[in-house]
């Protein structure tokens, strides 16, 4: 087809510069119909440019956008695996925060917080099983007064521990506060637990504490031991613990006493 429309235009261009044809009644129109057909062809070349150049910028478009959209998938992923390793940094900060918040820094024994926790899921799960011993070291104002608060600190520490060994998988023990020890039973029987106080106040009595001054200390503790009554709350158990321990105290220390 291209192949004749070639011949044709030969053929007119021919005639149409042919000297012999010039004085031809058809060559005027034929030069016109020439004149027309090259100018449909020329408007049909340019439509295809336009249309060319107009493929060529969308593609262009969506090669700019596909790769904007890659980037912004990029710096998502970024910022999510970000976002994924703050959030682990900031469980792990919360949950020493918290184990912080719970434990005395002295001794490093539980605090008074996480005995009260303990002491009410104790208290709500089975109450008639509790048993508490309040636990004051005699004396220990003289221990400060005569070697020194870091001496003082050091007994506290060492009491703590003998404290903690002597109870072992019998309760758990916590520093209630200054030179104050609370333990909580509630698996054991009340002959047990007294038994295992008995021993606690001979064995702190028996101890002798080696500190910072290079001398061996001795002391003592007094013991307040409260049982669980019916009608009791967590408050007034502690309160009986410390009624016994004041007993203690006032009749000579280095004992524990019962709360009635
Ligand atoms: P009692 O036999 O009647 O219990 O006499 P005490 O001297 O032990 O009792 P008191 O309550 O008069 O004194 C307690 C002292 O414990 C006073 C306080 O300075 C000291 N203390 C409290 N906390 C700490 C501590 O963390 N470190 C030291 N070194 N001393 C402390
Ligand atoms: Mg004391
Ligand atoms: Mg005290």
């Amino acid at each position: 087809m291209k192949s004749n429309i070639k011949d044709l235009e030969k053929r007119v261009t021919d005639a149409l510069g042919a000297v012999e044809y010039s004085d031809h009644p058809l060559h005027q129109i034929l030069a016109d119909l020439w004149d027309y057909n090259q100018d449909q062809w020329n408007r049909v070349e340019q439509m295809v440019r336009v249309s060319d150049a107009y493929q060529d910028m969308m593609l262009k478009r969506e090669k700019t956008l596909g790769e904007r959209f890659d980037k912004h998938i990029r710096q998502l992923e970024k910022i999510t695996r970000i976002s994924d390793r703050y959030q682990t940094a900031l469980r792990e900060a919360n949950l020493e925060l918290e184990h912080a918040s719970l434990m005395d820094t002295l001794t490093g024994l539980p605090n008074r917080r996480k005995m009260l926790r303990l002491l009410k899921r104790e208290f709500d799960h089975r109450p008639e099983q509790l048993k508490l011993a309040m636990i004051d070291i005699d004396y220990f104002k003289r221990i400060n007064d005569e070697h020194g608060h870091l001496v003082g600190d050091e007994v506290l520490i060492a009491v703590g521990h003998l404290i903690e060994q002597s109870v072992g998988e019998l309760g758990h023990v916590a520093r209630w506060g200054g030179e104050e020890f609370l333990v909580v039973f509630s698996h054991s029987d009340q002959a047990e637990v007294e038994h295992c106080v008995e021993s606690l106040v001979k064995i702190v009595k028996s101890a002798k504490f080696d500190v910072l001054d290079g001398q061996m200390i001795e002391t003592s503790v007094s013991v307040g031991l409260a049982v669980y009554q019916p009608e009791d709350t967590i408050d007034s158990m502690i309160t009986r613990a410390d009624d016994a321990l004041y007993g203690a105290k006032n009749s000579g220390r280095n004992r524990y006493h019962s709360s009635h």
